[in-house]
Formats: structure tokens, sequence, C-alpha cells
């Protein structure tokens, strides 16, 4: 299945749907998981099962979530359940569903006859993959030592160099080679999302367990220093995969917001000009497509090997590249918790500068409501 993109687009006046939730889902009853774990619950082990659409361990830790009815049920009951609660967190979760087998179909070919270039990059070895300073602030962990290797360019907008030079040419060298086969037997690549014509999802050539462990051990700590109000102590899955731009291809991608709580977006090469980001501050949904402020203006240039990394509700976009070409990883790291706990919030000032700006707004009115009594 195509994991396709659920983006607001924030100029499009259709009104938006932050779910993908097709409306006629209105009437289908989405399975609900308890708000407490049932911890005297031993789960069962998924580890044997190669076509699930999770890490193994999710599915395990999820199972004590599961209403009482449901306990005892068989394996394949359980999952089937707990695949029906997943589907809503992804993009266009309704119409994903119906494209699963498909999807199970792409990945399985892809597994049983696509033969990898470079093996190492389909496990996690720090020493080969990340620059010192970025592997020493993670093994420290302390807030001072993650904060030491970061630049903050505007609020919320965060760069550290990351990744080798080796690494990020074998990452393209492996999808150059994923396309190459795909292209010889025939084989349709699924696109990242509905906004890009090029590139691929790397957990559909086996990165999965790989780029997993990587949100979890290296980014999940700046998340959760850095974007905790936006769930970025919680981040528990991902979508990982990178995009090409290209003179003849795909030039620059739209103003958008990501369907993620905070993105990982690292530049891998080769050579280009042009292709800047452009980031235009957080919004929630109903004020995605309000005016930025100059403060919020941001313009960077893609460096490879340095990662951005940003709320996924940070309004951004690609500007037009004008020669060579760019590719750039990038994982978007989601938290269950706060996809369901955003379900019951009204006020959102937590992240959004524009609720932030109306409760400063309606504060002050009511400061000076107070100060000068009606006589
Ligand atoms: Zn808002």
């Amino acid at each position: 299945m195509a994991e396709a993109a659920a983006d607001a687009h924030p100029n499009n006046k259709r009104k938006h749907n932050p779910n993908g939730l097709a409306n006629e889902s209105k009437e289908r009853v989405i399975p609900r998981l308890l708000k407490e774990p049932n911890l005297s619950h031993a789960p069962d082990n998924y580890d044997d099962l190669v076509n699930i659409e999770y890490p193994p361990s999710l599915y395990s830790t999820m199972e004590q979530y599961l209403p009482s009815h449901m306990l005892t049920a068989p394996r394949d009951k359980k999952l089937a359940f707990m695949d029906r609660v997943l589907v809503k967190y992804r993009p266009n979760g309704e119409r994903a569903r119906h494209s699963i087998q498909k999807h199970r179909e792409y990945r399985d070919r892809v597994k049983d006859k696509y033969k990898r270039l470079h093996e190492d990059l389909y496990t996690l070895d720090p020493d080969q993959i990340f620059v010192e300073p970025f592997r020493k602030a993670v093994e420290n962990g302390s807030e001072a030592a993650l904060r030491e290797i970061l630049t903050e360019h505007s609020p919320g907008v965060f760069t550290f160099t990351m990744l080798q030079p080796g690494f990020c040419s074998k990452v393209l060298e492996e999808v150059a080679h994923f396309e190459k086969w795909a292209h010889e037997v025939k084989v349709s690549v699924l696109r990242p999302n509905t906004m890009n014509n090029y590139g691929a999802v790397l957990d559909d050539i086996g990165m999965e367990t790989m780029l997993d462990q990587l949100m979890m051990k290296f980014i999940r700590p700046f998340a959760a220093l850095l974007f905790f109000n936006v769930g970025g102590a919680t981040l528990d899955t991902h979508h990982g995969f990178v995009v090409e731009y290209s003179i003849g291809g795909d030039l620059d991608l739209g103003f958008h917001v990501d369907d993620s709580e905070v993105t990982l977006n690292v530049c891998l090469g080769k050579e280009f000009d042009g292709g800047e980001l452009f980031f235009r501050g957080v919004r929630c949904d109903a004020h995605v497509n309000g005016e930025a402020r100059s403060e919020e203006m941001l313009e960077y240039s893609h460096v490879p090997g340095r990662a951005i990394l940003h709320a996924g509700r940070h309004r951004h976009g690609a500007k037009a590249i004008t020669s060579g070409q760019r590719t750039n990883l990038i994982l978007w790291c989601r938290s269950s918790e706060f996809r369901e706990l955003k379900k019951y919030q009204r006020d959102f000032s937590a992240w959004c500068g524009e609720c932030l700006l109306r409760k400063k707004e309606r504060r002050r009115r009511l400061t000076n409501a107070k100060r000068q009594p009606a006589a």
C-alpha cells in the first residue's frame, strides 16, 4: 500500500481532514483500546510473523490495552483487531485499509526477489552511520550534551550534523539499485506520498527495523527534549522514505504540513543548486491556512549529512532546485498516544502559534477588564 500523504495543503480551501478518514467512516465502529494497560495480561509474541504492518514488539505492547473480551482471543483475531485500530494512524487511513493486501504483496515481492546492494545498511551500526559528535551526544544523553550539537535557526527548526558521507552514498546507491531492479522486473515503485513522483519508501525495501531503532534510540531523545508538547517523548511508529529532486523530475515541493509529530529530514547529496527549504510557523488544523509572522519565516539551504528536525505541523515547502540532483532521507516520526489525546483537545496553544496568540489576547483583555471595572 502506498502511504499516500495525508499532508494538509495550507492553501487548500477544502476542509482539512487530518486523519484522512473519509466521511463514510463515521458509520463504521472504530475499535477502541483501554486507557490504562492491563499489566497482569501476558501478551503473545509476534516475532515469527513477517507480513505484519508494524514491529512485532508494538503488537505485544498493545495487547495490554485490548478490551477484556479480546484478551483470550486467538492471536490472529487479536492481530486483526489491533490492525483495525492502527490503520487510523496511517496517512489516509481509510483508503489505506483497502489497499493493505496490495501493499503486502508488494513488500513480499521485494523481500523475495530484490537482491540488496549494501547488506550492512539494513542493520543499525552507529559507528558506520553517524558522525562522532552526534553519536557521543546521544551516548551521553544529558540535555546539555544533546543541545551542544544543535543549531536552532528559528523557533522549532533545529539542525545538526548526523550522517557520515559514506553512509549517505550507500543509501543513494541502494535506492538507485532498487529503482533499477524495479524497472527491470516491471514492478512499479510505490512512492512515499502523493506529493512526490520520485523516491522510495525505505520501510518497503527492508529498512523498517533499522529505521525504527534509529528513531527510538537516536531521534526520540532529541524529540523528547525539543518537541515534548507534540508527543516527542512518546514517538512509537514511523514512515521512512527518500525523496529525489532533479531537473526533469520533481523540482520542488509545495507548502504543506507532514503527517508526523516530528520530522527528521537529512540531505544525502549529491550536488545541486537551489532546493532551499522554507518554514512558516507551527499551526493546528484550524489555523493551518493563516498568515505567518516575520519571526516565523525561515529559509534553509541543505547541507549533505546535516539533519533538520522540526514538528510535523511546522508548515514548510521546498523551493525548486536549479541544477543537479538532491536526495533527502525523511523519517516521519509518530506518536499514537499524542494522536489519541489530540482528539479530545480544542486548545493547541502549547504548540500552535496562532492559538497561543489568541490565548494571550484573551488574557490581556481579561486583565484590562479587571483593572477597569464597569462603573
Ligand atoms: Zn491553532
